[in-house]
């Protein structure tokens, strides 16, 4: 009978809860941040928990290699489920991190591991916006060929640790130490030299950019034929690399960019349909201005506008002034609504 008080004694239920409780939640809990990358956010949160990424692709049961960019791609149920249960984050937030169904999928560079000379890596960064990070983490559009300059800070992107020239390793880290610092070498990325990018360059990579949105938001179609142009962007330039865009660097990246932004943009902008020709001319006209692009997209949706000849026409001198016209006219009228 003693034995048995005891044993009820001490099946406190409180205890058993709260042993599940800390088994089920991990002790920090780290928000994803504005366009983050999903492994961007499993190596902070990995961190924030005391367990170094490489180990915590057991604690996933993701295998070796380049196990949370595999995840990136395509991210197993069962996993978001289990991440969303013991981070506290929402699974929903949690999937939107990862780039599957990503209408630019075809231009992520690919994952790689080895780093040889003019091939791209799987990621680039921007020191700067490490530099200025509350907690430094990497963004999906870094993962874009596409993308060469930060357009926050208008430097170059960068794709290699400037001190052992590894690419970013940051899912093999095996040490507490944040994403940050190389993996390999342990330099602080944050100090890497500043790429310099023409003005006239990063121009157009804005208007490939804006095209991209444009098009992306409508017909799939239209898409998926400028994104095919853009691949093919160094045959265009003449660099002599017969690689598509995605397998270069990005200094080689951006010397494509370069060649390209002294030529006509008949490589990127020519259609069988004109009226998708005309809208990308004025996309390049406008200089990649978001609220020009927006009011123009706007503005030929509301009136089916389309080009009496089927030869695209190139922007004159006067369309940026017909574009700021509209776009005064616009404003006047939305300043009589709102009166
Ligand atoms: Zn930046
Ligand atoms: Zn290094």
């Amino acid at each position: 009978m003693r034995g048995d008080a005891i044993a009820a004694a001490f099946a406190v239920e409180i205890r058993e809860r709260y042993g599940d409780v800390a088994r089920d939640r991990w002790p920090v809990s780290v928000d994803p941040r504005p366009d983050e990358l999903l492994s961007s956010w499993i190596n902070r949160l990995a961190l924030a928990n005391g367990i170094a990424p490489r180990s915590f692709s057991g604690v996933l049961g993701c295998g070796d290699g380049m196990w949370s960019p595999r995840l990136d791609l395509q991210l197993p149920g069962h996993i978001a489920a289990f991440l969303g249960d013991r981070s506290g984050v929402p699974q929903d937030a949690i999937s939107a991190m990862a780039l599957t169904g990503w209408a630019l999928t075809p231009l992520l560079l690919p994952r790689r591991e080895n780093t040889r000379r003019q091939r791209s890596t799987w990621m680039q960064y921007c020191p700067q916006c490490f530099a200025q990070d509350e907690t430094p983490y990497f963004r999906r559009q870094w993962r874009l060929a596409s993308r060469i300059s930060c357009f926050v800070h208008g430097c170059g992107l960068r794709d290699r640790c400037p001190a052992c020239r590894s690419g970013i390793v940051s899912y093999d880290q095996g040490q507490l130490v944040p994403q940050h610092f190389c993996a390999r070498c342990g330099f602080d990325l944050r100090g890497a030299p500043k790429a310099t990018v023409k003005a006239a360059v990063r121009r157009l990579e804005h208007v490939i950019a804006d095209i991209f949105t444009v098009e992306s938001a409508k017909r799939l179609a239209e898409a998926s034929d400028v994104i095919l142009r853009v691949q093919r962007a160094p045959a265009a330039a003449d660099i002599g690399s017969a690689r598509t865009l995605a397998n270069l660097s990005t200094t080689a990246r951006i010397r494509c960019f370069g060649e390209l932004a002294a030529k006509p943009l008949d490589w990127l902008v020519t259609d069988k349909d004109a009226a998708v020709a005309h809208r990308r001319w004025m996309i390049a006209a406008a200089g990649g201005h978001d609220r020009f692009i927006a009011c123009f997209a706007n503005f030929l949706d509301k009136h089916q506008a389309r080009p009496r000849s089927t030869c695209p026409t190139r922007p004159s001198a006067e369309l940026a002034d017909l574009l700021a016209a509209y776009i005064w006219g616009e404003n006047k009228n939305f300043s009589r609504r709102h009166a």
